[in-house]
This record gives C-alpha cells, sequence and structure tokens, in this order.
C-alpha cells in the first residue's frame, strides 16, 4: 500500500460519506494495509477515544494485529488503569515509556521538549523495537486547527508508512461507533474531556476545536505532541 494507491483528496468525504461507509472505508483501508504488511503493521494506541476506534476496527480485520501505547509519568491516574486493563486484555499490547530524568516542569518551561522527549522518543522506539513498516493511527482531520493537512496514508519517513484509517471521521462518529459496538473508553470521557493527554497538560473545553483543552496557556494551545509532525526514523535530533 503506498500513498498513490489511495485517493488522496478526502476532504469531500468528511460530510460526503455516511457511518456506515466510513466504517466500510476504514476496514478497507486496515485490509489492505494488513495484506502489504502482515506482521509488520501496528497500531499506535494512546488509549484515547479515537484509538479505541481504530484499535477494535484493526482487531475485527486480524485478532493477531499488534499495537503499542506510549505512556508518560504525567499521564493520568484514570489513563494508567485504563492501560493495564488493555494490556491484560490484549498481551499484543506492548508499552513504551521514557523514564529518563527531566527538568521539573519542563511541560510549562519546554513543552515541546518535554513532549519531544516523554512522547516522541518512545514512539520511535517502539517503531524500531516491533519492526514496524506500517503504523496505524486515530488521527481526524476534524479534530482541530492542527490536523487539517494529513492524508489517510502518509509517507513521511522514509521505510516507514502511516495509515490513518478514520480521518475523515467526525467526533460523532466516533462516538457512534463506540456505542453501537460497546467499545470501553477511559472513564475520564464522563467526566466531560475531549481530547485525553498527560494530567498537567488537558483541561476540559467546549466549542468547535476538540482539541482546544490541549496545553493551555502556551503556544502549543490546541496542537500536537509530536508524533505526527516530527521524524520518527533516519536522521532526527531530539
Ligand atoms: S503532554 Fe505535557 S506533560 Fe505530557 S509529554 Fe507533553 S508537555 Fe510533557
Amino acid at each position: 500500500m503506498s500513498p498513490q494507491a489511495v485517493e488522496q483528496d478526502v476532504r469531500g468525504l468528511v460530510d460526503g460519506l455516511n457511518f456506515a461507509q466510513k466504517v466500510d472505508r476504514a476496514l478497507s483501508l486496515i485490509e489492505q494495509a494488513h495484506r502489504a504488511y502482515g506482521d509488520r503493521l501496528v497500531v499506535a494506541n494512546s488509549l484515547g477515544k479515537d484509538s479505541c476506534v481504530v484499535w477494535d476496527l484493526a482487531k475485527r480485520v486480524s485478532p493477531q494485529i499488534r499495537g503499542f501505547i506510549v505512556t508518560t509519568r504525567y499521564k493520568p491516574r484514570e489513563t494508567k488503569a485504563f492501560m493495564r486493563k488493555m494490556v491484560s486484555g490484549y498481551p499484543e499490547l506492548e508499552v513504551f515509556e521514557n523514564t529518563e530524568p527531566i527538568p521539573d516542569k519542563l511541560y510549562e518551561t519546554g513543552p515541546d521538549r518535554c513532549c519531544d522527549i516523554l512522547k516522541v522518543q518512545p514512539t520511535r522506539w517502539a517503531i524500531e523495537q516491533m519492526d514496524v513498516a506500517c503504523w496505524i493511527t486515530g488521527l481526524r482531520c476534524t479534530e482541530g486547527r492542527t490536523r487539517t493537512d494529513f492524508d489517510e496514508v502518509e509517507a513521511r519517513d522514509d521505510d516507514l508508512v502511516k495509515l490513518n484509517p478514520i480521518l475523515i471521521w467526525h467526533e460523532r462518529e466516533v462516538w457512534q461507533y463506540l456505542a453501537i459496538n460497546q467499545v470501553p473508553v477511559n472513564p475520564l470521557y464522563a467526566q466531560g474531556y475531549r481530547s485525553l493527554g498527560c494530567e498537567p497538560c488537558t483541561e476540559i473545553s467546549t466549542g468547535p476545536n476538540e482539541r482546544a483543552g490541549r496545553w493551555i496557556g502556551t503556544s502549543k494551545c490546541g496542537g500536537e505532541c509530536g508524533i505526527h509532525t516530527r521524524p520518527l526514523k533516519g536522521d532526527y535530533q531530539i
């Protein structure tokens, strides 16, 4: 599967396909990737609602598909408990964490650096150690200002394809899928959170920007941790 093999101008499909058609499209993309990459197709599971959808879709394609979770010392207690539950149910999920010492409150003084050390670097380890050729993410182009410029199939790094099978889903359709298929989610959603990250950098938000509660008060507000924008293979600097 290559970026060229998939229609890249999909923005019209965000409102052009109905929910059932989007589920079929996502399953078809994962099936194609599974045929192309076999065991080297791996799901990045952030334990958020979108990852829960993608993980469930992947398991429908093949129960053998593996996944990885990147956790940090700052993840909320509820997220860590949810992670333990997921891993006990799916031993094919591997957890990666960077435990190296970092300056106190780096998330305030240098959030980009903090994310790079605690989130991007363990993602690189996962990709390398699990010999990943194609990784699946739950990224969606309707989530906020920084997520509009992605494709369903991307090749940002050499020898590494990224598949975003629910790119064109609305937030409502994510919840529709989770409810219809009775997929368990992080209990923090019941408190009103819409996008989950580390505790010091995540607040409850309302309004059209689903990620508006992330990194409030910093230049990163509503933005990205870096796993979708920084190099993951080859030459990179942290
Ligand atoms: S989300 Fe916040 S605490 Fe977590 S790695 Fe990024 S800056 Fe650090």
